[in-house]
């Protein structure tokens, strides 16, 4: 197929390189120079204007920072500049809201488009082994699965439009519950005096258990490897999981939802992302206790 694929970062460089890899023709747009000239050396066509880029394409792939450029970027230039018939795909996480508004928007005319935010992080990028979480029509979803068939794991529809950014942000809201639960039940199990090693070994075969203990283990040298042993360096930025869980804090608030939990974990990453450690993973909050 031939494909536009617009934002090149961190995430979709490697997306983009990996649907040429799946035997696409890819049209690759970007801001930033260094993104496209990155996507050129993986076999992608760069060009500097999107609506060239989009102009007899049969699909659209989008990797984007949030909502306002998702919006700004379809209606202005892939929606009536793109061909009728061009399925549209944006992989960026944003609110929900706003993915169900340009989906609309992509609707009026003519084209079909879905939500399919990622889980995976910069190496499941490059490695195609991502999550795709996928909002759209069953029609929708048909044409859009094989194409990130070619970047990932597993490809599931969570309903209709919006439903993937509603998988993604509900999906982080309880990951950063959950690795705040363990972070404080480890750093108290420690200050009793049990070996924080012990504690793993209990607690993860027990009804404590869950991803941030087990797979993710926020303390360095316990249990599984994990950005802790690399002094929290790579894996899911703290900035990134303040991101999600303010998209979370927006979603609660107009869903009527009581999150008096989730809301709490995230004020704590707000301060600790204030306090400069935006940059590093986020199991690095352990660091605060
Ligand atoms: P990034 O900042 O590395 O990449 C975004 C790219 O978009 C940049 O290259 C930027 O130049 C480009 N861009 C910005 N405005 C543009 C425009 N108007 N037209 C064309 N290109 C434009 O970000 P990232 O880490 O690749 O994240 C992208 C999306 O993926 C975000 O929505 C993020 O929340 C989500 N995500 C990231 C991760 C991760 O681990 N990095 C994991 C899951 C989901």
């Amino acid at each position: 197929m031939k494909i536009a694929f617009i934002g090149l970062g961190n995430m979709g460089g490697g997306m983009a390189a990996n649907l040429v890899k799946a035997g696409h023709q890819v049209n690759a747009f970007d801001l930033a120079e260094q993104a496209r000239s990155a996507a050129k050396d993986a076999g992608c066509e760069v060009f500097h204007d999107l609506k060239e880029a989009v102009q007899d394409v049969e699909a659209v792939v989008s990797m984007l920072p949030n909502g306002g450029i998702v919006k700004a970027v379809y209606e202005n230039d892939v929606i009536g500049h793109a061909p009728a018939g061009a399925i549209l795909l944006d992989c960026s996480t944003i609110d929900v809201a706003t993915a169900k508004e340009v989906t609309e928007a992509a609707t009026k005319s003519g084209y079909e488009m879905v939500d399919a935010p990622v889980s995976g992080g910069i190496a499941a990028a490059n490695g195609g082994t991502l999550t795709f979480m996928v909002g759209g029509t069953e029609s929708a979803f048909a044409r859009a699965e094989p194409i990130l068939q070619g970047m990932g794991k597993a490809v599931i529809r969570a309903g209709d439009a919006g439903a993937g950014q509603t998988a993604k942000i509900c999906n982080n809201m309880l990951l950063a519950v959950h690795m705040i639960g363990t972070c404080e039940a480890m750093k108290m199990a420690e200050k009793l005096g049990l070996d924080p090693q012990k504690f793993y070994e209990i607690s993860s075969q027990s009804s404590g258990s869950n991803w941030s203990l087990n797979t993710y283990t926020p303390l360095p040298g316990v249990g599984a490897q994990s950005p802790a042993d690399n002094d929290y360096q790579g894996g899911f930025a703290t900035a990134l999981m303040l991101k999600d869980l303010r998209l979370a804090m927006e979603a609660a608030e107009n869903s009527d939802s009581a999150v008096p939990l989730s809301s709490r974990a995230a004020s704590l990453y707000e301060d600790y992302s204030g306090a400069g450690n935006g940059a590093l993973d986020f199991s690095s909050i352990i660091k605060t206790y």
